[in-house]
């Protein structure tokens, strides 16, 4: 059941272009339980590409190819394989039609390099003839390989509806696999590394894999067996005893992000939300609308990012920031609660901070940054340091800032300042 993946394209092997669709057919091969032992990308070059196509004949039992497939020049895909597998390229009746009534459709004179995509390596059948695009498919010495156009939604397409179902139904007994990914945030890749040593002989055959995806870190969970409902529930099992060690960390579980997590949990308690920020500029506002729907919960904010627009939008006195500063433990608590006179909502939440890579000073280097949360009659502020580049500052204090919410939600203590 072994397969593999070839990518064709010179704008992949200069770095022009991220390689999107051996990843995105690795990840759909690997999760219905096909094995992918080697992923090769090479570029529009005759020797590469029929080297790579023998390299696999010797040890795959199908091989997913894309790219190469339009009508330009560098389009040569077709032609390299004839050759490569010996076998003569032939006008494909079938093809030119189908490309012919495509192009008439659209006013498209047929050109020679428009007609060059239907010269097709000898034996080939064509997937998905009657659709607006399509791929073709050569069995040579047993193995199956499949063209796939380059362009990733097209070739997303006709792996996903017409490929891997085809692969999926030439194997009888394709182990089922599971996968689960936790996310947390607020603890250090080597404090996981640390804490989970202590389950490892409990884990069994479950695979864990540990990705830093800054500034959350994410545990994968997965396992391949005959029996589904079995890989389901020894994952269940190895969860809950990792769940058992970090619970207040993990923020969710599977495809779901910090903002979607939260929304999830604003909703369930009914409770609004609207935010004052400084150093992030409104990132916070814009991460808490990526979430559709949520017009439920979020409310609204300000960017108050000089001193002048702390004070005059939400009453930030002046002496506060002569006395103590912009970013200090007062002003982020008066900017969280200057919010209210705005949005009648439960919480107010508020940040202020240096993102650098300059304004930072012995006392406040860069990286220094204040939360405040306001709740009812209760209010919470926090100072913390945080490294990186800008960018990066700001992604994790909207991150931290956003973990307040969900901790202030659920009960949890907030992770310790600085
Ligand atoms: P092609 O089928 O080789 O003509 O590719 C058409 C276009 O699809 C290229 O110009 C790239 O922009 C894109 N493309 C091709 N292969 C890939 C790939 N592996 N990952 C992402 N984009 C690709
Ligand atoms: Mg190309």
């Amino acid at each position: 059941m072994y397969g593999e993946i070839i990518t064709i394209g010179d704008e992949l092997i200069s770095g022009r272009t991220l390689d999107l669709n051996a990843r995105y057919a690795a990840g759909r091969l690997t999760a219905s339980g096909l094995r992918v032992s080697r992923i090769t990308s090479v570029g529009d070059d005759r020797i590469m590409v029929s080297r790579t196509l023998s390299k696999a004949l010797e040890s795959s039992r199908f091989v997913i190819i894309t790219g190469g497939l339009g009508p330009t020049d560098d389009d040569m895909t077709n032609e390299i394989v004839a050759a490569a597998l010996n076998r003569s390229l032939c006008l494909d009746r079938q093809m030119l039609d189908r490309i012919k009534r495509h192009i008439e459709a659209k006013g498209i004179e047929l050109t020679p390099s428009i007609e060059k995509m239907a010269w097709l390596p000898e034996g080939s059948r064509i997937i998905n003839p009657d659709g607006a695009m399509c791929g073709c498919c050569i069995i040579e010495q047993g193995v199956r390989l499949y063209f796939l156009p380059g362009i990733p939604d097209q070739m997303r397409m006709l792996l996903d509806n017409f490929v891997l179902p085809e692969i999926l139904s030439l194997y009888e007994a394709v182990p089922s696999v599971g996968q689960n990914i936790l996310k947390l945030y607020g603890v250090k890749e080597h404090q996981i590394a640390e804490t989970i040593k202590a389950i490892r002989s409990e884990t069994g055959d479950v695979v864990l894999g540990f990705y830093p995806h800054f500034p959350e870190n994410h545990i994968t969970l997965s396992l391949s067996g005959a029996d589904e409902p079995a890989v389901v529930s020894e994952i269940q099992r190895v969860e809950n005893l990792i769940r058992r060690l970090l619970d207040p960390f993990i923020f969710a579980s599977g495809n779901q992000d910090m903002e979607e997590a939260i929304g999830r949990q604003l909703i369930d308690k009914s409770l609004t939300i609207s935010v004052a920020e400084s150093c992030t500029g409104g990132l916070i506002g814009h991460r808490l609308t990526n979430v559709p729907g949520s017009s439920a919960y979020f409310k609204g904010g300000v960017v108050t990012y000089s001193n002048q627009s702390k004070m005059d939008l939400i009453d930030v006195k002046e002496e506060t920031l002569e006395t103590y500063g912009a970013v200090s433990d007062q002003t982020v608590r008066e900017m969280a609660q200057g919010l209210r006179k705005y949005f009648n909502t439960d919480l107010t939440l508020a940040v202020t901070g240096i993102a650098g890579p300059d304004g930072g000073g012995p006392e406040k280097p860069v990286g220094t940054v204040y939360i405040g949360l306001s709740a009812g009659n209760q209010i919470f502020s926090e100072r913390y340091r945080f490294w990186g580049d800008r960018g990066q500052i700001k992604l994790e204090i909207s991150t931290m800032a956003l973990d307040w919410v969900r901790r202030y939600i659920n009960g949890d203590p907030f992770i310790p300042g600085v």
